[in-house]
C-alpha cells in the first residue's frame, strides 16, 4: 500500500519549512475543560481496560448527543459503541458487516482511507464519481453503482475533501438506494458539527427508513478539536452493532478510558459549545476563502468540513494538482493536498485542499506568502 497522502505532504512541509495547511488538524489546544477532565480521569481515575463497547458513561453521552441533534431514541446498551477514532470504526464496520465478495459502493472523492480498507475486507469497490465545481450526488449516478450484490453504500457527509453538505434531498437518495437494494449504509459524519451559514447538524441514521441499516459514525478528534485523541463513536441498529463490535475486538478492543470519560464529558456540553464550533470554523473559512479570493484564485463552494479547495485548471500552469502541490511547498512555502489522492477511480487533478482550520495569524501568513509567490 502506499503511504497516505496527508503524511507525505506533511514530511514534505516539515522539509521545506512551509506552512502546512494539507493534514486536516486544528492548531489550537482543544476545549480546556475537557482535557482537564482527561487529566483527571488519567490521575484519580481507572486506567486498566474499559468494557470492550466503551464506558457505560460515554454510551449514554453518545445517546443522548444522538437524542439532542438528531432526535433519535437510542439503546445505549445494545447500540452505542466506542472506538479508537473514526478510522477503527470504519474498518470494524467493514471487516465485520462486509463478506468477501459483496460489493462496496463508494462516493468520490472519498477519505483515503475507504479503498484500501474495502479491498483488504475482500469487498468489490463500485464508484460513484462526483464533479466540482458543485459535487452533486445524483439518483442516477447512484443507481448505476448499485447491484443486486451491494452490500453497503459508504458515504461521508459532510464531504472531506469536497466540503459538501449533502442535505435531506440527496440523503434521500441514498436512502432510496439502499432500501431498493436492501444495502446498508456506513455514514461517516465526524464533521457533522462542521457546518455552515445557518445549516443544522444532519444524520442519515435519522432519515426516513435507514434507523435499521445505517451505522452511523462520529469523531471525538473532529467534535473537540483533539484529532490525536482518536476517540469515535458508532451508533446502529443492535443487529448490525454486534458483528462490528466482533471485529473490534480484535483490531483494538478497546479505547482508552481517560479520554472516553473526558469525551462523555465534553458530549453533554451545552448547545453553546457545538454551535460555537462551527461559528469558530465558519469565521476561519471566511478569512481564508476571503485571502484566495483578494488573490483571484478560483474558490470552490464551502458548506462544511476543514477544507476549501481552489480549481487550478484556470492558473494556467498546466500543471496537475501534485506537481502544483509540490512545487507550492518548496517555493512558495505552503502545503495543501492535491485532490487527485481522494480520486482513485476517475482522478481529478485540477482542485487543490486547503485546511483552515489554523489560528488566524497562520492563515494570514499562508495568504501572505502565496501573494509574494504569485507575484514571483
Ligand atoms: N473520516 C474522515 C472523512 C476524516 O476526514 C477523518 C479524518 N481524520 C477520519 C474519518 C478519521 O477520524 P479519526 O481521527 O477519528 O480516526
Ligand atoms: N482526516 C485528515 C485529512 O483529511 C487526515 C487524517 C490523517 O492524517 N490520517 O486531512
Amino acid at each position: 500500500m502506499p503511504t497516505t497522502v496527508f503524511e507525505a505532504m506533511s514530511r514534505l512541509a516539515r522539509e521545506h519549512e512551509a506552512i502546512n495547511l494539507g493534514q486536516g488538524f486544528p492548531d489550537g489546544d482543544g476545549p480546556a475543560d475537557v482535557r482537564s477532565q482527561a487529566a483527571t480521569a488519567v490521575t484519580e481515575g481507572w486506567n486498566q481496560y474499559p468494557p470492550m463497547l466503551g464506558l457505560p458513561e460515554l454510551r449514554q453521552a453518545v445517546a443522548e448527543h444522538d437524542s439532542r441533534f438528531y432526535g433519535l431514541s437510542v439503546d445505549w446498551r445494545t447500540e452505542v459503541m466506542v472506538t479508537s477514532g473514526a478510522t477503527e470504526a470504519l474498518a470494524a464496520a467493514l471487516f465485520g458487516l462486509v463478506d468477501p465478495g459483496d460489493e462496496v459502493v463508494l462516493i468520490e472523492p472519498l477519505y483515503d482511507a475507504y479503498l484500501p480498507l474495502v479491498r483488504r475486507a475482500g469487498a468489490v469497490p463500485r464508484f460513484v464519481s462526483l464533479d466540482p465545481p458543485d459535487w452533486r450526488l445524483t439518483a442516477d449516478a447512484l443507481a448505476a453503482a448499485m447491484s443486486d450484490r451491494t452490500r453497503a453504500i459508504l458515504i461521508n457527509n459532510p464531504l472531506n475533501p469536497a466540503a459538501r453538505v449533502f442535505g435531506a434531498e440527496e440523503l434521500a437518495i441514498v436512502a432510496r438506494a439502499a432500501i431498493a437494494h436492501d444495502a446498508i449504509v456506513i455514514a461517516d459524519e465526524v464533521y457533522e458539527h462542521i457546518v455552515f451559514d445557518g445549516r443544522a447538524p444532519i444524520s442519515l441514521l435519522a432519515q426516513p427508513g435507514m434507523r435499521d441499516r445505517t451505522v452511523r459514525i462520529g469523531s471525538a478528534g473532529k467534535t473537540f478539536s483533539l484529532t490525536g485523541w482518536k476517540v469515535g463513536y458508532v451508533t446502529a441498529a443492535a443487529d448490525l452493532l454486534a458483528p462490528l463490535s466482533k471485529a473490534h475486538q480484535f483490531l483494538v478492543f478497546t479505547t482508552p478510558p481517560h479520554l472516553q470519560s473526558a469525551v462523555s464529558y465534553g458530549l453533554r456540553k451545552d448547545d453553546g459549545y457545538f454551535q460555537g464550533l462551527a461559528d469558530e470554523m465558519q469565521a476561519k473559512r471566511d478569512r481564508f476563502i476571503g485571502g484566495l479570493r483578494r488573490l483571484g484564485l478560483p474558490v470552490l463552494p464551502c458548506e462544511g468540513t476543514y477544507f476549501a479547495n481552489i480549481e487550478i485548471t484556470g492558473l494556467g500552469t498546466g500543471e496537475d494538482d501534485v506537481a502544483l502541490c509540490t512545487r507550492m511547498t518548496a517555493e512558495a512555502g505552503v502545503t495543501a493536498i492535491p485532490v487527485s489522492a481522494f480520486t482513485p477511480h476517475r482522478p481529478t487533478r485540477g482542485v487543490v485542499r486547503f485546511c483552515f482550520a489554523k489560528q488566524d495569524a497562520v492563515l494570514d501568513a499562508a495568504i501572505h506568502r502565496l501573494e509574494a509567490w504569485l507575484d514571483r
